[in-house]
């Protein structure tokens, strides 16, 4: 058996970057919208850099336009998870795309995505669980709606808090409010950082927003001292060679610092980010890996495991997951 036939665990996707773009091209002709733009040639998304990333993933959520499009995102999203073997996935869902902030409208979207990721679970064997999102870029208003959906529906699907987009602005700081007040709603935290952003944006991140989690946060390999207050703090690591990769942080999954991080004992995890955009699935990074640092199945075992451990869910479906990884 292949590296990439075993179970999986994924920690960083985002719901609208995980769209397959046959999905959202049918989506588009359904609504009459021209999306020339967001293709490339070959049929996948096209951009340029992680700026150009950003407004191209904005046009291709402009189809999502209400629950129902969010119901057939989630169960093409678990179709395509399951096909690559993952068991157990997080989902970063944001009130922005869903609703505006509005919490009335938050909790239509979040009842039909649920009852789609139900629907997946039943058939493919994968439990999808919501971490409500934050984009930075939109700015600390947005961001103070984001977190009071989520506070107003914490508990059972929705079990964190984080925030993605573009770290060129605002600090980890300016959103402490949002992430204070899921956190007092019992959510779990994680952020983007350490991704464009260098090891200073990780400090941040812990000093300020108190996360259990960085979303990428490989940019720690330049900070001795951060490391250890990484392993001092048992702050898990969602890393995503594959998008490193494509975005250019490191030429390739060699260079990628993904083994000298646990070497030094960080938690490291492995998602995909946002597969489409990066050409990638949970089985290429498991095939990539596996060539690049010659990880085995005891080494994507403890990986597992770091992720399982690492996993915003509650110890009933943590228990359920666990048992999907030992029956493989
Ligand atoms: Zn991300």
């Amino acid at each position: 058996m292949s590296v990439a036939d075993l179970p999986k665990i994924e920690l960083h996707l985002h719901h609208e970057g995980a769209a397959p773009p046959a999905f959202i091209k049918q989506l588009a002709h359904e609504k009459n919208a021209d999306l020339s733009k967001v293709f490339a040639a070959d049929g996948g998304y096209a951009f340029e850099n992680f700026v150009h990333f950003l407004s191209v993933y904005e046009a291709a959520s402009s189809v999502l336009t209400g629950p129902e499009e969010f119901a057939r995102l989630t169960t093409a999203i678990l179709e395509e998870s399951a096909a690559n073997g993952v068991v157990y996935t997080e989902s970063f869902i944001s009130p922005d795309f869903c609703g505006g902030g509005d919490v009335g409208a938050w909790r239509e979207y979040l009842a039909a995505i649920q009852e789609a990721a139900d629907a997946a679970e039943a058939k493919h064997g994968i439990t999808l669980r919501g971490v409500v999102t934050a984009v930075r870029h939109f700015g600390v208003e947005k961001s103070k709606a984001s977190s009071l959906c989520a506070a107003e529906t914490a508990g059972g699907f929705i079990t964190g808090f984080g925030m993605g987009g573009d770290e060129g602005q605002f600090t980890q700081g300016d959103f402490s409010y949002a992430f204070a007040q899921a956190k007092e709603a019992g959510l779990q935290l994680t952020t983007h950082a350490g991704e464009f952003g260098g090891p200073e944006s990780v400090w941040d991140a812990i000093r300020d927003l108190n996360v259990e989690r960085i979303g990428h946060g490989v940019r720690a390999i330049e900070d001795p001292a951060l490391i250890k207050e990484l392993v001092a703090r048992q702050i898990t690591l969602e890393v995503c060679p594959g998008s490193n990769v494509v975005l250019g942080l490191f030429p390739d999954f060699a260079s990628h610092p993904i083994q000298r991080l646990r070497d030094q004992g960080v938690k490291v995890t492995v998602s995909t980010d946002d597969p489409p955009f990066f050409h990638t699935t949970m089985r290429r990074e498991y095939e990539e890996l596996a060539k690049a640092f010659g990880w085995d199945a005891s080494d994507f075992a403890e990986l597992n495991q770091t992720a399982l451990d690492a996993a915003f869910c509650d110890a009933d479906t943590r228990a359920k997951v666990a048992k999907r990884l030992e029956h493989a």
